[in-house]
């Protein structure tokens, strides 16, 4: 692939620029972190390059940001003794080796300045840990003291100290061995995973903000299941998304079961990703259902039910968003949308499509229909292959049906042909109730397919709505 040689030419120019520069300022200076890792595994998708110096970074970074040619000016955080070069879209940070001790409070720590071996010992995992000497005396030596390497061939998450200490000291780190194992397919050591359950509690002193970057991430890989269902058996996901545990288990009343709404909702969410990349619509999958839980009621007529589940959510989402302290903006409300809308397109592929069925969907999803009709593909997780096949050739035909209703009659964010200051001119009116009943009937009539959406229809039927509710008195 042409991105990924030329991502590689450009790391190698990096890399040399380096070695360069360390043996000319006598520096000890080493790669480490992702960017050793990923290189290892052959994935060259590291975009940041992490240098560690022993001593300080600073004067190496200012003479590799004058010999990488367009390189952006150096960006120094004095009080971090770091600094950071972006060039191309690499960015380079440069750090001091250095050696951590950790308070019970916080995740952040008390830093002096270390040896390369202090550095490596602070590192969440020994696939992390990996450095790789860019010194004229060793240049391109891997420094491996844990084993990382034999990890990475393996595919294991280990620690490099006690596990226990490791997870305490920083919460983040489990967030992140789940995410790491989640998007490498790796698998987390015992002693990690029980040292994990042991210590979930302390996720209490993470902000929300790093919570939410490692829900993302794992929500970004091919099947967010594996990683969701990590934080769910270890105690994790019930501190930060309650509301999907309680969708768990199976109630059985009278003979009559429901199905386990959380591992469909994951099942749902891994679908989901075989057709989409967007991380919001993603989130959409994954909330979908979490108003099925404080809406679940038995009937013995008609078994269980969740009445208005779909509406409860989309209230749910905004609490759980504001909660996480996610952005309470168009992306939330977006979500929110797909949620309150999750079932429509269901009730319309199980029935025979009428084509005011089609229009008031395309009417009411707007910008968003064609992902709701992806959300409600996704949706689809019976077992049964013959029911498999029906609902999603319903789909096909809702599809089909929505691009002739669209072509025909152009409701998607449809403006009414007749508009609020027409209706005021005719009738010689100023701004009141009775121009929004006007337009309501217009707009309605248009739905359900009484008239076309065309001006001369829609003029006609102003007039006589006009006339209906007595508006001659005020006009012309
Ligand atoms: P990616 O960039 O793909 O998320 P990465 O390994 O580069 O992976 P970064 O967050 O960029 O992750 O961190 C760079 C390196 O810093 C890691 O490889 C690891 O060695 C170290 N590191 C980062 N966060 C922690 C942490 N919370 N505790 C210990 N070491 C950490
Ligand atoms: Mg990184």
């Amino acid at each position: 692939m042409l991105n990924k040689d030329f991502h590689t030419v450009l790391k190698k120019e990096v890399f040399q620029t380096l070695a360069r520069c360390v043996d000319s300022l006598s520096l000890e200076s080493y790669l480490v972190g992702g960017v050793v890792r990923d290189h290892l595994l052959d994935k060259e998708k590291a975009k940041d390059i992490d240098i560690i110096t022993v001593g300080s970074g600073i004067e190496l970074a200012k003479t590799v940001q004058k010999e990488l040619p367009g390189a952006q000016a150096v960006q120094v955080f004095k009080s971090y003794g770091t600094a950071m070069v972006q060039w191309r879209d690499l960015s380079l940070e440069f750090v001091s080796a250095r050696k951590e001790s950790y308070s019970r409070d916080s995740r952040n720590p008390q830093v002096t300045m270390g040896s390369l071996e202090d550095d490596q010992n602070r590192r969440d995992f020994t696939i992390n840990a990996l450095a790789v000497s860019l010194n004229a005396k060793d240049k391109g030596t891997l420094l491996d003291p844990f084993n990382g390497l034999e990890d990475l061939q393996n595919g294991i998450i280990r620690t490099p100290l006690e596990p226990g200490v490791t997870y305490s000291d920083d919460p983040l780190r489990m967030f992140r061995a789940i995410r790491f194992a989640a998007q490498l397919n790796f698998k987390i050591e015992d002693k990690s995973l029980k040292a994990i359950r042991g210590n979930a509690h302390r996720i209490a002193i993470m902000s929300k903000e790093r919570i939410v970057e490692e829900l993302h991430k794992i929500m970004l890989t091919p099947e967010p299941s594996h990683g969701f269902l990590m934080l769910e058996q270890n105690g994790l996901l019930e501190r930060i998304l309650p509301e999907l545990i309680q969708l768990k288990g199976i109630e059985e009343i009278e003979g009559q079961r429901h199905k386990d709404n959380f591992y469909h909702t994951l099942e749902v969410v891994d679908n989901i990703c075989k057709d989409t990349q967007d991380l919001w619509l993603r989130w959409a999958a994954l909330l979908h259902d979490i108003g099925k839980a404080p809406t679940k009621k038995f009937n013995s007529k008609i078994g269980w039910t969740f009445h208005g589940h779909e509406f409860v959510g989309s209230k749910m989402v905004y609490k759980l968003f504001k909660r996480l302290k996610m952005p309470l903006n168009e992306k939330m409300k977006y979500v929110q949308k797909l949620v309150i809308m999750s079932s429509r397109p269901i009730i319309i592929a199980e029935e025979i499509v009428t084509d005011a069925a089609v229009r008031r969907l395309v009417f009411d999803a707007g910008e968003i229909l064609e992902d709701l009709i992806t959300l409600c593909e996704a949706d689809i997780t019976t077992k049964n292959p013959a029911r498999f096949k029906r609902y999603h050739n319903n789909f096909k035909l809702v599809r089909e049906k929505i691009k002739e209703v669209e072509e025909r009659d152009r409701v998607r964010n449809f403006q009414p042909p007749v508009t609020g200051e027409m209706i005021m001119n005719h009738f010689n009116l100023r701004p009141c109730k009775e121009i929004g009943l006007i337009k309501e009937a217009i707009k309605e009539a248009i739905l359900e397919g009484e008239i076309p959406n065309e001006y001369e229809a829609a003029f006609a039927l102003m007039i006589k709505k006009g006339i209906d509710i007595g508006l001659e008195a005020h006009g012309k």
